[in-house]
């Protein structure tokens, strides 16, 4: 499988990767952050807030841009501009599967 293609997954539903990575990228604005900076996810409402498998589910979003884009470095990926800068035009330049996030 495409490298890129698969990295993709690690993009989604990434909670528990983010909480066991130390350095983290984002794949939208293309850069580094500690996981630590990490505040903001998605997945969670008021009906699965208990539900652990949804914790698990949960998606990061990037503190600097706020996309869901990110990626740790548990993923096994380099987590360096090159990679994310490669990530970054195959999934939101040329936008294969993703909606394009509205510019504000
Ligand atoms: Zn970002």
């Amino acid at each position: 499988m495409n490298e890129l293609l698969a990295a993709y997954r690690a993009v989604s539903n990434n909670w528990a990767q983010i909480q066991g990575s130390k350095l983290c990228g984002c794949c939208s604005c293309v850069q580094l952050f500690p996981a630590d900076e990490i505040v903001a996810w998605t997945g969670l409402d008021m009906h699965n807030v208990d539900d652990p498998k949804a914790v698990d589910n949960q998606t990061a979003l990037c503190p600097r841009c706020g996309s869901e884009a990110v990626i740790g470095d548990k993923s096994g990926y380099p987590i360096n501009v090159q990679f994310l800068s490669r990530m970054n035009e195959a999934w939101f330049q040329r936008t294969i599967i993703r909606k394009p996030t509205p510019k504000k």
